[in-house]
């Protein structure tokens, strides 16, 4: 046994911390305050239990449980492909990237002078991904191949008007793919229909999916069917692996308008489903469509080249319902990995990695040919399909005993798919399975040339960059030089309310880099994945327990995705019992932006519902609206607590009206870490809940992803649920991003149902005493009942802005001259500050970001005195950076001193922003988003 329990590692406040926040809150006990806070009417009434353990475990017995399961799994040498491929990792990305906390525990890049370096590393990834698809545009990362798609084909129906509702899809395209794509095509009216587009007359559509090479491995000309889509009017979208582009043409060159993919195999381990970085690109022509985030150059005050996001008007957070996607989180951190193993390997690097899979598969095809058994395919890359009539079966079993995984792709055919890490002793064994000799070695045999066609011939990766770095030592300072340009949680407190920045554990971390949960491929046989799908089942049970709902699903892999789950699900339980007509969706005014675009996914119409002044939803106008609705009315979609920081006593009040109505009520259940244990959704009222593992269950957030969004669901909403047989796919993989479900299934199994509750209380506790020591210096606008907020707190610049200029985006850019991330801005009110500190902060650190802004009240104040005007002060010039301190006359208002060292601010150890403050406007309209060239950085 270690000697403190996790508890005291995880939360960041001691007993003597917790009495010395209760007396300046004037409170006598955590419970007064928590009495105060909950609704008595929601209040859980039994203390929180977890099915299949009382006692948490210390952390050595957390991870000998967790290998006991890691254990139950076989990692078995995947060759079954169909988008999941066995990559090494290099050790130098694992150990300096995805094992550090510099990259994992960053947030999303919209504070942009303190996230140059991982906006860098998302600059490389684009750029690798435009140049390998031949498609100028690229964004940061989708969620999965399925999803992003789904997301392109939802681009081409947008963007091409009058063609017939009709998307078609390549025969040959991977089978998980054609489920999402149904999945999402079904509530928006779209039918899929499904063509062999090399033998077929293509009908009527407004855009076609072909898989490049295919899924059974074939390598075709494209042109032809490209030729014929736009022939019709519709758009081509390619779905390519990145690694064959480094031999094949590219989409881009075929004519395609939009190329999606997964970079899995860029250095990802297979982890079972995921979490991996799926790709977007697509031609000029579309950019303003292209969902999620892109990253691209702009200058800042100074003139110099700066990162950040682009075009962020298309973003759901400011169109909503009309936002071209719901993605949120993305996959960031493995899009950063890719990025890396591009630039670690080079352009070369990667067309000898690419050579090496496609010599084994030719040569394996040769063997087979010579052995007298069909191919389906004569030009192939990596993977390889043969026709075994009645045999497949047989052929697998085989292999199967000589540790292989074929993909068993029907009775008569098997599919074998090459990777990095297979060899001549692979290529041998599977010779072998068919009772077959290989042709000889894969080193020896030069493969067939490529038609010219299909051969590439035009250079990619020509930056500098992925030439730069070829030795360790320097791709070691490369990515040190940009982690230390950021600020993530391993400097500084990051409190972003609604974002529940807390600690991520290296303990819940250690297990999802064991080679038994990693090297797991999503369809291996359920026998060889045993401990991986007890790991699954024992998370879902606990996250129900937790939530008070019969069942959940992680297949999810965002909290965006979970939004869709849930209301698919509810649109599923209406049309089961006959009401297709029910499909209009209430959203307060207040909610996540997220919301609004997810109900338009799931083919529902959004009614807004008003929002009080003291930020609560209308109860009036809501029931206005539910009556006005109840023939129609499919949900309502509330956040709570609210998103306005306090717990609502209207929330049963709110469930009952819209069940009057024959609605379903969606809890949000991105404010989790305000009720695990205090309070269960489940219970008092609502029928479904997305919940944010990346935000309440310790997944850290990877500069924006990965995340994972387990839906929950009442009783009868069950056969409802994503993996259940009726139920819509959500994800390409069963478990969503199964591979890091060993973070939550850690943190809950060392805290227990008493830590995960004292965790809540802390949260409130230090979101109150922000509140408290802060709210003479900046209102706090919204409280509760009893004046208390629950685990976050909306502080109002809009009185000061109105009376002196200075802004909530001058507050948040000059708390990074005092080393803080800012606070979530403008949502869900504009013009304000939300901070939510999370029980993991230790008080000093509390104390530093409450002295912080408090300095900066007293800046503000000299403004309002008139001191100083507006556009002279530092907090206007704010971020300050050290060559504009040094470099050249000094003709400010204010000293240099006070502009780097204001008051607390510790000297050695300084933050100091790269670039200072961007100019959004110019890098919107002189869109670049590909590393710019080195000439750019001249002075
Ligand atoms: C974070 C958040 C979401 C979206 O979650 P993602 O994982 O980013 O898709 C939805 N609603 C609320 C209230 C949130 O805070």
């Amino acid at each position: 046994m270690t000697a403190h329990p996790f508890t005291t590692r995880h939360i960041g406040m001691d007993d003597g911390d917790v009495a010395r926040m209760l007396e300046t809150l004037g409170r006598g006990s955590l419970d007064e305050l928590l009495d105060a806070t909950v609704p008595t009417t929601i209040r859980q009434s039994e203390p929180l239990t977890l099915t299949g353990f009382t006692g948490a475990a210390s952390e050595d017995a957390a991870l000998e449980e967790l290998r006991e399961m890691a254990g139950m799994n076989q990692p078995l040498t995947s060759l079954i492909g169909q988008g999941y491929y066995g990559t090494v990792t290099p050790p130098v990305i694992r150990r300096n990237v995805l094992e550090n906390p510099s990259w994992y525990t960053a947030y999303t890049p919209y504070q942009p002078e303190i996230s140059q370096g991982r906006l860098e590393a998302l600059l490389n990834f684009q750029t690798v991904v435009a140049d390998l698809t031949g498609l100028p545009l690229a964004n940061a990362s989708l969620l999965d191949e399925g999803t992003a798609a789904a997301e392109a084909m939802t681009m081409a129906r947008r963007a091409v008007r009058g063609a017939p509702d009709t998307f078609l899809v390549d025969a040959d395209v991977h089978p998980q793919t054609l489920s999402v794509l149904q999945t999402r095509a079904e509530p928006l009216g779209v039918k899929v229909a499904s063509v062999d587009p090399w033998d077929d007359e293509l009908p009527e559509a407004f855009g076609l999916l072909l898989q490049y090479p295919g899924s059974g491995g074939a390598v075709r000309d494209l042109r032809p069917a490209i030729d014929a889509i736009h022939d019709h009017g519709g758009l081509a979208i390619v779905a390519a692996d990145p690694l064959a582009l480094t031999l094949l043409t590219p989409p881009g060159e075929m004519g395609a308008d939009i190329a999606v993919g997964s970079t899995q195999r860029f250095g990802v381990p297979m982890w079972f489903g995921g979490p991996h970085a799926a790709y977007i690109s697509t031609s000029e022509d579309y950019k303003r469509t292209l969902p999620g985030r892109l990253v691209g150059v702009s200058v800042d005050t100074k003139g110099r080249p700066a990162n950040r996001l682009a075009l962020q008007t298309r973003e759901q957070h400011i169109r909503r319902e009309k936002a071209t996607s719901n993605i949120c989180t993305a996959q960031v951190l493995l899009a950063v990995a890719a990025g890396f193993y591009a630039t670690y390997h080079g352009p070369d690097g990667l067309t000898r990695v690419a050579d090496h899979c496609r010599r084994l598969a030719t040569t394996l095809s040769a063997s087979l040919t010579a052995g007298g058994i069909e191919i389906v395919a004569d030009v192939v890359f990596d993977t390889v399909t043969a026709r075994v009539p009645g045999r497949a079966e047989a052929i697998a079993d085989a292999a199967r005993e000589s540790g292989l995984l074929l993909r068993r792709i029907d009775a008569d055919h098997v599919g074998i798919s090459f990777d990095e890490t297979t060899g001549q002793d692979d290529l041998e064994a599977v010779c072998a399975a068919f009772g077959i000799d290989p042709v000889g070695h894969h080193d020896e045999i030069d493969p067939p040339a490529l038609p010219d066609a299909l051969a590439r011939t035009s250079e990619f990766m020509t930056h500098p960059v992925f030439h730069a770095h070829r030795n360790e030592t320097s791709f070691m300072r490369y990515v040190r030089g940009l982690a230390a340009k950021d600020l993530a949680l391993d400097r500084a407190m990051i409190p972003l309310g609604s974002c529940t920045m807390k600690l991520n554990a290296a303990v819940e971390l250690e297990a999802i880099s064991w080679h038994q949960f990693a090297d797991i491929h999503p369809f291996a046989p359920e026998d060889t994945t045993a401990g991986s799908r007890l790991m699954v089942e024992q998370l879902e049970q606990w996250l129900a327990d937790i939530t008070g709902y019969a069942a959940v699903s992680v297949q999810p892999n965002a909290g965006s995705q979970g939004e869709l789950a849930g209301l698919l699900a509810i649109r599923g339980y209406h049309g089961s019992r006959g009401d297709t007509q029910r499909d209009v969706c209430l959203i307060p005014s207040s909610a996540h932006g997220t919301n609004a675009a997810s109900a338009v996914m799931a083919g529902m119409r959004v009614v807004v519902v008003a929002t009080t002044d003291a930020g609560a939803v209308d109860i009036d106008d809501l029931r206005a609206k539910a009556e006005a609705h109840a023939d129609t009315l499919a949900a309502i979609m509330v956040t709570y607590p609210s998103t306005a920081g306090v717990f609502e006593q209207g929330i049963t009040d709110i469930c009952d009206i819209v069940h009057e109505h024959g609605g379903q009520v969606y809890l949000d259940g991105a404010n989790l870490n305000a009720l695990v244990g205090l309070a269960q959704p489940g219970k008092f009222g609502a029928d479904v809940s997305h919940l944010n593992l990346h935000k309440t269950f310790c997944i850290p957030h990877g500069g924006g992803g990965p995340g994972v969004g387990p839906v929950a669901v009442g009783a009868h909403l069950v056969p409802f649920l994503p993996g259940s047989a009726a139920a819509p796919a959500i994800s390409a993989a069963v478990n969503g991003s199964a591979g890091i479900l060993a973070i939550p299934w850690a943190y809950i199994r060392m805290m227990g149902g008493e830590g995960l509750t004292d965790a809540t209380s802390v949260a409130i506790l230090s979101a109150n005493y922000i509140a408290e020591r802060l709210k003479d210096a900046f209102p706090v606008l919204y409280t509760g009942e009893h004046g208390t907020v629950a685990h976050e707190c909306i502080l109002d610049l809009r009185p000061l802005t109105k009376e002196t200029g200075i802004t909530n985006e001058d507050v948040a850019k000059r708390l990074i001259d005092y080393g803080f991330h800012a606070p979530t801005m403008s949502f869900p009110v504009p013009g304000t500050l939300m901070v939510e500190p999370t029980e993991s902060e230790p008080l000093v650190e509390v104390d530093r970001f409450c002295d912080a802004m408090l300095a900066i009240r007293e800046e503000i104040a000299a403004v309002e005195r008139g001191e100083v005007a507006v556009e002279d002060s530092a907090l206007r010039h704010a971020p300050h950076t050290v060559e504009d301190l040094l470099v050249g006359e000094w003709d400010r208002t204010y000293s240099r001193e006070d502009a780097a060292f204001p008051v607390g601010v510790e000297r050695a150890g300084k933050y100091w922003s790269p670039v200072s403050r961007i100019d959004q406007a110019y890098g919107d309209k002189n869109l670049v988003c590909a590393c710019p060239p080195p000439e750019a950085f001249e002075d």
